[in-house]
């Protein structure tokens, strides 16, 4: 069922110039499943031609044409969304229903953006001399490096793609070693779709190899990364060398705060769900939970009896509703986390340890009490661990809330107005919802602040980060 994957250069499958393949691991049965083309320097460069020529060609195609483009290949994609999901869980892990789901959404992102791309309007600014026109310009950036992770293996990638080729930009896409085939499909049902040659690319190989390749490259003008903080730091400074534009979407460990007023089940039931989806592989996971004292024993019981009844499984099996987490290096860095904190005095409520010896399959944990000097009360857990401690009043939680140096994503539950619009004032995250779960929608920003990165992959503040601002000021005579 899954396949090997090429290299997509120059509307062209390929395989690297050396031949060379990396081998992918299902994460439930730990079986190579198949072969990725490995990209060296030469195919690099071939990519590199492809873009430039790419982006010559599609930055001249209407914006009305291209959308028709785009989706057309969003359809193709919507057609073949049963194939893909398989593909997806297979390497990935999820539940073929988040992997559904996931394909799905993908097919909506582009189609945003193909209508978005539309409206990328200039303006016109009143001149102080008649006759004169001072008119400001929106034009594609060039050619883009982007570089997506693992855990959403469809969505990190038509983020950056369909916000590019709306602004009629190029793109060389460094996709995911460990789950190259659902990534490599959206890529294919672009080429179906007819995009001209060389306006999408496709590589994989040693990621670092590739991004200090590419970033500082002449053709290249735009960077976006989705990934670890660290890394995230290390390609902007790189970026920033050879004065490249970019987008940092980086890591996050988000504040998930229940106050005494909210409706204690809504909030127990939605963030357990939002914590183990993806096996809290998610860059906005809730994982700092801060509930108000009084209600502090009744959300833990709700949130463990929500955390019990999901189901660990290979996402392939009916009724998964929790899959394996995606690689073998997070099972020790979750182990390490659980047995630091406890060390130093949290209370392990629930699950705390690997299932089984095949497949990296996690329990849920829920740890609460947890000291703040516990490594996982400041560092990214990025699996499927809730971080559970109460507060008392309103000052303490927004100190709490804000004393990482993280701000992505926040969640509260609360019934007073007076604390909802504190939180949406004084967290300092990029992005927060109230009493519900309501993030990530293409139409809506989408990114954070301080070490979560800059930039945003929604919205229209999304086509923003692909297009350079150009004045023209013209007098007629
Ligand atoms: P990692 O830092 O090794 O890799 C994260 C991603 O960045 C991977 O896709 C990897 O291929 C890529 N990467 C790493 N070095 C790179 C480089 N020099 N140039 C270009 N790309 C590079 O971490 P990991 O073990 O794969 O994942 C764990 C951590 O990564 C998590 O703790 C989390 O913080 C972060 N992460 C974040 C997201 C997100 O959505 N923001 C997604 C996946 C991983």
């Amino acid at each position: 069922m899954y396949k090997d994957v090429q290299l997509f250069i120059n509307g062209r499958w390929t395989a690297s110039v050396s031949d060379r393949t990396i081998p992918v691991v299902n994460p439930a049965t730990e079986e190579v499943i198949g072969h990725i083309a490995h990209a060296n320097k030469q195919d690099l460069d071939a990519a590199l031609a492809s873009a430039q020529k790419g982006f010559d060609t599609w930055r001249n195609i209407s914006a009305f044409e291209r959308s028709k483009i785009m989706r057309k290949a969003a359809n193709i994609l919507r057609e073949r969304a049963d194939e893909v999901a398989q593909l997806m869980t297979l390497e990935q892990g999820k539940p073929l229903a988040e992997a559904k789901a996931e394909t799905l959404g993908a097919a909506d992102t582009i189609d945003w953006f193909a209508e978005e791309a539309r409206r990328t309007y200039g303006r016109l600014v009143p001149a102080r001399v008649p006759n004169a026109y001072q008119m400001v310009i929106k034009e594609p950036v060039g050619p883009v490096a982007a570089f997506t992770p693992w855990n959403f293996p469809l969505n990190q990638v038509v983020r950056k793609l369909s916000a590019a080729l709306a602004a009629g930009c190029s793109i060389i896409v460094k996709a995911p070693e460990e789950t190259p085939a659902s990534p490599a499909e959206l890529i294919r049902a672009f080429a179906d779709a007819g995009i001209p040659e060389g306006v999408v690319n496709l590589v994989y190989g040693v990621p670092s190899e590739i991004s200090e390749y590419l970033i500082p490259h002449p053709i290249i003008k735009k960077i976006s990364f989705t990934g670890s903080t660290p890394v995230g730091k290390q390609l902007a400074a790189l970026a920033g060398t050879h004065m490249k534009r970019a987008t940092m979407e980086l890591g996050g460990h988000a504040p998930a705060i229940v106050f005494d007023d909210a409706d204690i089940d809504a909030a127990a039931k939605q963030l357990a769900m939002a914590k183990f989806r993806n096996a809290g592989q998610v860059c906005v996971s809730p994982t700092r939970f801060l509930v108000q004292k009084k209600v502090f024993d009744a959300f833990v019981d709700k949130f463990i009896t929500a955390a019990s009844q999901l189901k660990v499984g290979d996402g392939m099996t009916a009724g998964t509703t929790m899959g394996p987490v995606a690689n073998k290096r997070r099972i020790p860095a979750l182990e390490a986390l659980i047995s630091d904190a406890v060390e130093q005095g949290a209370q392990l409520r629930f699950g705390g340890k690997r299932v089984g010896d095949k497949g990296y399959f996690f329990e849920p944990t829920v740890l609460t009490n947890v000291p703040l000097s516990a490594r996982a009360m400041n560092e990214e857990p990025f699996g499927p661990l809730a971080l559970i401690n109460s507060f008392e009043t309103l000052d303490e939680v927004i100190a709490e809330a804000n004393r990482l140096p993280f701000g992505l994503a926040a969640y509260a539950y609360a019934k007073s107005a007076q604390t909802k619009h504190a939180l949406s004032t004084r967290v300092e995250s990029g992005m927060i919802t109230i009493n519900h779960l309501g993030l990530a929608l293409p139409e809506v920003p989408f990114g954070g602040i301080k070490d979560s990165g800059y930039g945003s992959e929604g919205g229209t503040e999304a086509i923003e980060a692909y297009v350079n601002t150009k004045f023209v000021s013209q007098l007629d005579v």
